[in-house]
């Protein structure tokens, strides 16, 4: 019996979803019009003069986009929340922080109502993930200032028994997972990969652990054939996926036992459209069609985004799921952040990865992409690192040739591949990073 954290939702025929969410959204749009000084004059710069004019979800499209950097400058001008902080300072419960690597950090109020449907989002998405009451769970997330902090929340209204052992300290993981025997580990996809690695350089059997889930998030990679194989087959445990976006919601999409993408769990608070990202045009959302995530808040207090460009590129199922949940399902295919143009053909770097770790065991299944230049567009050959597996002394004969023709074959780029010696590209224990630009000009 598949565990659904809330059927109604979860399993509601997705045009009485739509019927639920529009008139949420009617509601959101008249609270946006009273208390949001961002989106009253955005609305009305775009031609909208009020609530009533703007009609429903189906007409969501007419409005305009919201953009990072809009946000950004909204929260520079009028700080330190915004121009679109809608809700009284006094209501707020807490207030999250992006890192700030370059200037002041993004601030992220929330109310306890705003919590509390954070919560009950990220519940859905734990739950269709694996976790259970009773059920013991490693965490490796700091909660720190950052909007992922609010994990912790759910793994407590959830009931699960949680043994946060944070990130950086592999040794201290590896006791916890020793001693105490979790069902369960939280974790990036690249950490997941770097604590096999550890554990088979110990000597330690990592599918003699007693997991039995590995649940990933915070980047692309758990959604990759050769990654994911790697991770179940070295823990003998199954990977479920999760996706959230810190502007919107944590954890909007988890993966099921199907393993055939990640549901949508922001029903009745989040409405999500993919749009072309080029265009911006609205596409038909079938089984196999890809595009990019655009949300809309329906319940949002603090600050609530309509049409938020997510830059998330994915690919999407709406096909009914062996688990039950009606809702729709993606995968990740990478984030715009990280995209390059060769030649006008974009280039995830992330996709160059799942194609390079197909050649495993000659390969570890890192990379890192090391452009020549600055900036988004480049010219071929893109210049590729791609590490050598465990035990491979010598780069094998036309290993490198046979992947930059798989990468020709497959994202109909050109790129050049030097093979580099196992444990040489940095690993982390966070989030790994793609693109290098330390050889740029
Ligand atoms: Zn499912």
């Amino acid at each position: 019996m598949t565990h659904i954290h809330r059927p109604e939702v979860e399993t509601r025929e997705p045009a009485a979803q739509h019927a639920r969410d529009d008139a949420a959204w009617r509601r959101q749009l008249r609270y946006l019009f009273d208390r949001s000084d961002f989106y009253r004059d955005k609305f009305r710069a775009a031609g909208v003069a009020d609530a009533a004019s703007c009609g429903g979800l189906d007409e969501l499209a007419r409005l305009p986009f919201t953009e990072k950097d809009e946000i950004r400058r909204s929260q520079a001008e009028a700080p330190p929340f915004g121009h679109h902080l809608a809700a009284d300072p006094a209501a707020l419960q807490r207030i999250y922080s992006t890192s700030g690597t370059t200037g002041d950090p993004c601030y992220m109020p929330v109310t306890a109502q705003d919590l509390a449907n954070w919560i009950e989002i990220s519940s859905r998405s734990y739950t269709a993930g694996g976790l259970r009451r009773g059920m013991r769970v490693v965490s490796t997330y700091n909660a720190g200032p950052f909007v992922a902090g609010a994990a912790l929340d759910t793994i407590t209204a959830l009931g699960v028994c949680h043994i946060p052992v944070g990130t950086g300290n592999t040794a201290r993981l590896v006791r916890a997972l020793q001693l105490m025997r979790p069902e369960a580990l939280l974790c990036t996809p690249s950490y997941a990969v770097h604590l096999a690695e550890q554990l088979a350089a110990q000597g330690i059997a990592a599918d003699g652990l007693g997991l039995r889930r590995i649940c990933v998030a915070g980047e692309p990679g758990g959604g990759e054939a050769q990654m994911r194989g790697r991770i179940e087959g070295a823990f003998g445990a199954m990977l479920c996926e999760a996706m959230g976006i810190g502007d919107v919601s944590i954890s909007l999409w988890g993966e099921c036992d199907a393993q055939q993408g990640m549901h949508f769990g922001g029903g009745d608070h989040v409405h999500v459209e993919l749009v072309d990202p080029e265009s911006g045009a609205p596409v038909e959302q079938r089984d196999g069609a890809t595009g990019e995530l655009v949300y809309t808040a329906l319940t949002r207090e603090a600050v609530p985004l309509a049409r938020f460009r997510s830059r998330d590129h994915v690919v999407w199922w709406s096909s009914p799921c062996a688990c039950g949940r009606t809702t729709p399902r993606v995968r990740c295919i990478g984030r715009t952040d990280d995209l390059v143009i060769v030649r006008g053909v974009n280039v995830f770097p992330s996709a160059v990865r799942a194609v390079a770790a197909g050649f495993a065991p000659q390969v570890s299944g890192a990379m890192v992409i090391r452009p020549l230049r600055r900036g988004v567009r480049q010219d071929p050959p893109l210049p590729v690192h791609v590490e050598l597996g465990p035990g491979e002394a010598a780069p094998p004969a036309g290993l490198a040739r046979a992947i930059e023709q798989a990468v020709r074959a497959t994202l109909v780029a050109s790129v050049r591949v030097t093979l580099v010696p196992f444990g040489s590209i940095g690993r982390s224990e966070y989030k790994t990073k793609l693109l290098d630009f330390g050889d740029a000009t």
